[in-house]
């Protein structure tokens, strides 16, 4: 395909580099990175991709995802400028609703304490709806301090933790299919694994969230406590995707998580050029300082080999791999 002629039905940027929109910071270019500002512009670009015979990739915030190096052939979708966050305008109104209203509801709120939701379009950062979550009092999700990428990445991944998910404060979710329209999905009709929404190929355009309410004191300090918790465990300054595998059946695995194993296979500190197995968590590959793609995806490789041929455990990728050819 492609020319630079190619018309679009949002913002779309030729032969866009990547690597500055993830959190790895390597990577090649998208030949074509279309950055719809709102749903309806992310359900118009879906479109414009199918009909051009692309099935588009989504980037969210580029946290848990790695862009090999080169071109990337057809059409990416960021969604970095679909960043509102609004408080539904009636407690009766149903979720639909409170995403519905848009840009320009002009009523005030109820009180949080009788509406404690927040519908927010997929572009909202998390640290930015965990900061409205300090500010408002709202409980139920501020283990996600410290997570990088955007809610509809989040609901896309059921980013989580011990004991915790994103999906656990979901109401409604609304998807674009493939034929580029919309759906709401209700909580209770879908089905969430373990780092994993289970939309198919369905992307996320807005979700509403669900939260208690509790004093805004104590919210925060519950807040900077899971923050306290990841800095102290976790490369959180380093460039990396997060966690590079899922944890593995605890039966198969002896009971070790993805990280424990790749540390008892005396990994720590183990390089290629410049992309190195993170010595603070071991299931974290970091960018020391100009890697590139190539010595990323190729150390992740070797890590689960010799996880494979030392434990005799398959580790499974959580981190998702922008491979030319290969789907998103
Ligand atoms: C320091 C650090 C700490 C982390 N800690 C955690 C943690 O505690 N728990 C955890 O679960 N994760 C963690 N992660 C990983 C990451 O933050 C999460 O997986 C996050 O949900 C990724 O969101 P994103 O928007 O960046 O998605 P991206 O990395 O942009 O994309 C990830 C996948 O989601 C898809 N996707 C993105 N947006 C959409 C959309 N709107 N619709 C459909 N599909 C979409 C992409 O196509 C891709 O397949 C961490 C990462 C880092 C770097």
């Amino acid at each position: 395909m492609s020319t630079a002629r190619t018309l679009w039905p949002c913002a779309a940027l030729p032969n866009a580099p990547l690597a500055g929109l993830t959190n790895m910071k390597v990577g090649g270019a998208a030949e074509w990175l279309l950055e719809p500002a709102t749903p309806e512009e992310l359900r118009d670009a879906v479109g414009a991709a199918r009909e051009r015979g692309m099935v588009p990739r989504i980037l969210g915030g580029g946290a848990n995802l790695v862009v090999a190096d080169g071109v990337l052939p057809g059409v990416v979708i960021g969604t970095s400028r679909m960043n509102m966050i609004m408080r539904p305008q009636a407690p009766d109104h149903g979720a639909t609703e409170a995403l519905d209203q848009g840009l320009d509801a002009r009523v005030a709120p109820s009180p949080i304490a009788e509406d404690p939701r927040l519908a927010c379009w997929a572009g909202v950062t998390m640290v930015g709806l965990v900061n409205r979550m300090r500010r408002l009092g709202l409980t139920g999700l501020e283990m996600l301090a410290g997570v990088p990428g955007h809610i509809g990445g989040g609901v896309a991944m059921n980013a989580g933790g011990r004991g915790w998910e994103v999906w656990s404060a979901v109401e409604l979710v609304r998807l674009i299919d493939p034929d580029g329209t919309f759906r709401d999905l209700p909580r209770e009709e879908a089905s969430p694994s373990y780092r994993n929404g289970n939309l198919g190929e369905a992307v996320v355009a807005g979700v509403v969230l669900r939260f208690g309410t509790g004093s805004v004191k104590e919210v925060g300090e519950r807040i900077n406590e899971y923050m306290r918790a990841k800095n102290a465990t976790q490369p959180v300054t380093a460039a990396s995707a997060g966690c590079v595998f899922k944890n593995p059946d605890p039966d198969a695995s002896g009971g070790l998580s993805a990280g424990q194993l790749v540390d008892a296979c005396g990994l720590k500190g183990r390089r290629i050029g410049a992309a190195e197995v993170s010595e603070r968590h071991a299931n974290f590959i970091v960018n020391a300082g100009g890697a590139t793609a190539t010595e990323v995806l190729a150390l992740m490789d070797l890590v689960r080999d010799e996880v494979a041929s030392q434990r005799g455990v398959e580790l499974e990728f959580e981190v998702k791999r922008w491979l030319p050819g290969a789907a998103g």
